[in-house]
């Protein structure tokens, strides 16, 4: 069975696949017409409203309920570092249902994995100095909390006026309100009347596609500088409080930030006193081949989002790490109000947090970022191997995160049609030959599992190579 999804390929295809046989592999799976309102789908496309459902998961794979078998390259949505059958995660957590499944933190009480939790994060995280972590469910809770904080600290400061955010041109920060509108995608804005009106958007850092001709990737950091700091000027600096940015950007098509990028942004943040805000919540843990993502771009941030790996997806759960600048206003000012009225009935959830310990206990164990380190390679250089590929515009990913995009005549100014439908006939193939890869449009995202072996990873860049054969035969 062809499993064919997305649109099918017209004009220059060669093929003539069908809606119908899409419906019938669909049918097979035996969900058509569910009941869910499920995220990130469009309800009325033939594919979306028939779901691959996933049942089982055993280390890089995951299986569905016809019991195919998946090389799971996205490790879930870039959280399951550890895969997906790590026993030591499921006892922890089953041992704490056992003793205490839940008590809040509210009003100073607390539970001691929220407690054990927040002390291990700050020890973990170097980069720059932290005092306190926040928890939250998820990394969207997690960047709402952020600009909360902010707000209440220039309004503690005496600041009313310095509450806008800048945050860049694709960058994905998470699907709730505020998180939303961070985020720099259009389909996250249009009909949802977002973004709100206080995020402002810079350029995204993306060298291929927007640099000027004969301009060097030094060069282009610097003009995007300038230009953050010329919408600093226009807006006011006294009304900027905070710039929010994913050392990698992520969903937006995996974007690594050009050389000095970081350093002549922070450079331009510091300036204004405007606080730098890290959504590490698909770069920390290892994902880069570092710890986080600000100990590759040597990123000094005042707070940090992490969500993901840090429990290995097993338990939702992100938190919100605080600069003791930040901290010691925020401290202040709810002993002035009485509270800091801020928290989620499962902020710090005993479970979750005894999870993520001993999520992060398995990391130190097992060396993870030297784990990712020494597969990271052999990844990145097998999949760029097929850069040449006259129907690839860019390859591009660093550590264990690799986006590809599809472009005609190799040029960013040159998409393919839309109703063409490349990327998804290109996850199409990789999900007919046993591998899941995220496809967004003509990107192609993968994030795999940091206990990923290297057998795994020549899987992987097998099953890329006929799904890509097959998808240039298509185009020709
Ligand atoms: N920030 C980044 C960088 C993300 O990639 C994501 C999710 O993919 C989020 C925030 C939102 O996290 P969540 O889906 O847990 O709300």
């Amino acid at each position: 069975q062809d499993h064919v999804i997305g649109a099918p390929l017209q004009a220059r295809c060669n093929s003539t696949a069908s809606v119908q046989t899409d419906v019938t592999a669909a049918d097979a799976r035996g969900y058509r017409g569910h009941d869910m309102l499920a995220p990130f789908t469009a309800g009325w496309q033939t594919a979306d409203a028939n779901p691959l459902v996933i049942e089982k998961s055993k280390g890089s794979y995951v299986y569905d309920t016809n019991g195919k078998k998946y090389l799971d390259s996205l490790a879930g949505l870039w959280c399951t570092a550890l895969g997906g059958s790590e026993q030591r995660l499921v006892d922890a957590a089953t041992k704490q249902l056992n003793s205490l499944p839940f008590y809040h933190s509210f009003w100073n009480r607390t539970t001691k994995p929220s407690l054990e939790l927040a002390t291990e994060l700050l020890e973990t995280f170097t980069a720059n100095k932290m005092s306190k972590a926040f928890f939250t469910n998820s990394g969207s809770e997690a960047n709402d909390t952020q600009v909360k904080l902010v707000w209440y600290y220039n309004n503690a400061l005496g600041r009313p006026n310095k509450k806008k955010f800048i945050a860049r041109s694709k960058s994905y920060h998470g699907s709730t309100l505020i998180a939303a509108s961070l985020s720099g995608l259009p389909a996250l804005h249009q009909k949802f009347d977002l973004p709100a009106p206080f995020v402002l958007h810079t350029d995204c850092p993306h060298y291929w596609r927007y640099h000027l001709p004969g301009e060097t990737e030094e060069d282009f950091s610097t003009r995007l500088a300038i230009n953050l700091e010329n919408l600093i000027l226009k807006e006011g600096p006294e009304t900027i409080a905070a710039f929010i940015a994913e050392p990698v950007m992520g969903a937006g098509g995996v974007i690594p930030p050009p050389t000095t990028y970081f350093e002549k942004i922070q450079a331009v943040v510091k300036k204004y006193d405007i606080l730098f805000i890290a959504d590490e919540v698909i770069c920390a843990f290892g994902r880069l081949g570092t710890m986080f993502g600000c100990d590759k771009y040597n990123i000094k941030p005042d707070l940090v989002s992490i969500a993901k790996a840090l429990s290995s997806a097993y338990m939702p759960i992100g938190a919100v790490l605080v600069s003791p600048e930040v901290s010691d206003v925020v401290y202040s000012q709810s002993n002035k109000l009485g509270s800091f009225s801020h928290g989620f009935t499962y902020s710090g959830h005993p479970v979750s947090c005894a999870v993520a310990l001993e999520t992060l206990q398995i990391y130190k164990e097992r060396n993870i970022v030297e784990q990712v380190q020494s597969i990271s390679p052999r990844f990145q250089e097998g999949v760029k191997a097929f850069s040449d590929s006259p129907i690839i515009g860019e390859i591009r990913g660093t550590g264990l995160i690799l986006g590809t995009e599809f472009a005609n005549n190799k040029s960013p100014t040159d998409p393919f049609p839309p109703e063409w439908g490349i990327g998804a006939y290109f996850g199409a193939q990789c999900e007919k030959h046993g591998m899941l890869v995220r496809v967004a449009g003509d990107n192609i995202m993968m994030s795999p599992p940091f206990i990923f072996t290297p057998q795994e990873v020549e899987e992987l860049i097998s099953i890329y190579g006929k799904a890509l054969k097959a998808t240039e035969e298509r185009v020709k």
